[in-house]
């Protein structure tokens, strides 16, 4: 007799929610339905039009897109092609006040000689600075990305023991700011390499120097635009699993997680049980336990930990060309330092980094003819009670005051449609605890270590993916999640 399928409920369709789904729905054995409180998926990766210009709501950075395609192979789809994307030859235009501008190349070489123009720093600075960073990520980022950190046997590997003996050269003890201060010297050159933080929400000055590795994901791995833009990448994940037979049901917020002697047996979901041999929460793992779990013992400790920062984001349709600025743009602030200072206290700077992403320049059907659709955004706090429409309002000036100083056109007259992304929606929209982009901040050495586990160590059954638990947050990390959930479940269940 055919053995029956086991039944998994996966509570959202976030990026990590829906690679879980197609993961165990391309393999036999699994019959999935995914419960999604928003009418859309994709979570915090989603879409929204205004006017005549398209806009990616959230991620616009596209980076490891071989976890796309692993999806994509598992899934062998009959009718589907591959999702189409490029390759960017410069990934980031980074300027300055004082009118320095850094076209940064993905190619290593193209790169440092750009800095040695622009900054008279000797090429060979940037390439040690990148080699280092490469090796940061050979020697961990196998361990620390793509396995459970709660096994004894991810320990016992040898790529472990070799990461071990490598230890004084991966210098954790130091910041990232010390790391990038003794290495590159030029404060510029500094403040550039010091950004990289912010890819996790976390800060320069704290961060331990391991994270140094994630240049590496620019200049060595590269950055990618999908065709037709960011969410291209949710809806490929999402019509992969609809043809692997993944049900997905929208406006169907889950209420609760049923527990039964120790095991996750179903979900309620819009006053309805219904019975599931295994739950995944892709919902903020805070949540999850504060509004789904009430009546059980939380991992309060986890719990408590220090959150990412969060972002302001202004979208504007901008009704003209800047044929000075490209997809990715960073306009730097003057003091980096009190910058992060100001985040640490739970304020925002007076002149704050802003990162413009002008997805149309690669998707023109995005904007009219005569336009841009500006992602604009800022870094600021999470959410801890402040005055956020003053707080918004004063920023929003400054920002425009800084942009139309350092662009040299009067950038207020020129925004035809606007809205606006804050610490409280992104916490409304996607249930992300206190607004924060990437859940838990990675400040502390031990934040790899105290980030949730894929798995609920009290509640047998129960799993958890996406940018709240291990490995964090970020496209690529949450696809991972999913992955590390896959081999959790084959661990206990087989399949
Ligand atoms: C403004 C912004 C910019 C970013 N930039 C980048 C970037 O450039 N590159 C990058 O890689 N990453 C970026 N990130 C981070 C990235 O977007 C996230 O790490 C990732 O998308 C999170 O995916 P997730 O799987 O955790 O799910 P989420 O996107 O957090 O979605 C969770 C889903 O669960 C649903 N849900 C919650 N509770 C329930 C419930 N009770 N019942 C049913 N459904 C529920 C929510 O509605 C939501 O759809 C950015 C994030 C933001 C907000």
């Amino acid at each position: 007799m055919a053995k029956d399928k086991l039944k998994v409920g996966i509570i959202g369709a976030g990026i990590g929610g829906l690679a879980t789904a197609l993961r165990l729905s391309a393999k036999a054995g699994f019959e999935v339905d995914v419960f999604e409180a928003n009418s859309y998926p994709g979570g915090k990766l989603s879409e929204f039009r205004l006017g005549e210009y398209r806009f990616d709501a959230g991620p616009s950075l596209f980076t490891m897109p071989q976890y796309v395609d692993e999806l994509y192979q598992l899934a062998r789809p009959t009718n589907i092609p591959p999702l189409p994307y490029q390759k960017m030859d410069t990934v980031c235009h980074y300027f300055w006040e004082d009118g320095t501008r850094i076209d940064a190349a993905a190619s290593p070489d193209a790169f440092a000689r750009e800095v040695e123009e622009k900054l008279k720093v000797p090429g060979s600075v940037v390439l040690q600075k990148l080699e280092d960073s490469a090796r940061k990520y050979q020697l961990t980022g196998d361990t620390f990305l793509h396995k459970s950190l709660h096994h004894l046997n991810t320990w016992t590997t040898s790529s472990v023991a070799k990461a071990l003996l490598q230890l004084p050269r991966l210098n954790i003890f130091r910041s990232m700011h010390q790391d990038n201060r003794k290495r590159l010297k030029h404060p510029k050159l500094v403040q550039l390499f010091n950004r990289f933080a912010t890819y996790n929400g976390s800060d320069p000055y704290r961060a331990t120097a391991l994270l140094n590795m994630i240049p590496h994901f620019e200049h060595g791995i590269g950055t990618y635009f999908p065709e037709g833009g960011m969410f291209a990448i949710t809806d490929h994940i999402y019509k992969l699993g609809k043809e692997k037979g993944v049900r997905y049901h929208f406006d169907s917020p889950v209420e609760k997680i049923l527990v039964k002697d120790g095991r996750a047996r179903g979900l309620l979901v819009n006053g309805k049980e219904k019975a599931f041999d295994l739950v995944v929460s892709n919902m903020d793992v805070f949540f999850t336990y504060r509004n789904l779990l009430a009546d059980q013992k939380a991992p309060e400790r986890m719990l408590r930990q220090e959150k990412s920062t969060s972002a302001l984001i202004f979208y504007w349709g901008i009704g003209k060309q800047f044929s000075e600025l490209d997809l990715h743009n960073i306009f730097f602030s003057e003091d980096y330092q009190a910058e992060f200072e100001h985040l640490r206290q739970g304020k925002i700077y007076e002149d704050p980094t802003v990162y413009i992403n002008i997805g149309s320049k690669y998707a023109p059907e995005d904007a009219p003819a005569h336009g841009e659709n500006w992602f604009t955004m800022v870094n600021v706090p999470y959410d801890s009670g402040q005055d956020w429409d003053k707080l918004i309002a004063q920023t929003r000036n400054r920002v425009l005051k800084k942009l139309s100083r350092m662009l040299g056109t009067d950038i207020e007259p020129l925004i035809e449609v606007e809205d606006l992304l804050e610490p409280r929606s992104i916490q409304r929209k996607t249930s992300s605890h206190l607004g924060a982009l990437y859940g838990t901040a990675s400040n502390s050495q031990m934040a790899a270590f105290l980030r949730h586990p894929n798995f609920s160590r009290r509640i047998d059954d129960l799993y958890f993916c996406g940018g709240s638990v291990h490995p964090g947050g970020g496209i690529p990390l949450c696809l991972l999640s999913a992955k590390i959930v896959e081999q959790e479940i084959k661990r206990t269940h087989g399949g």
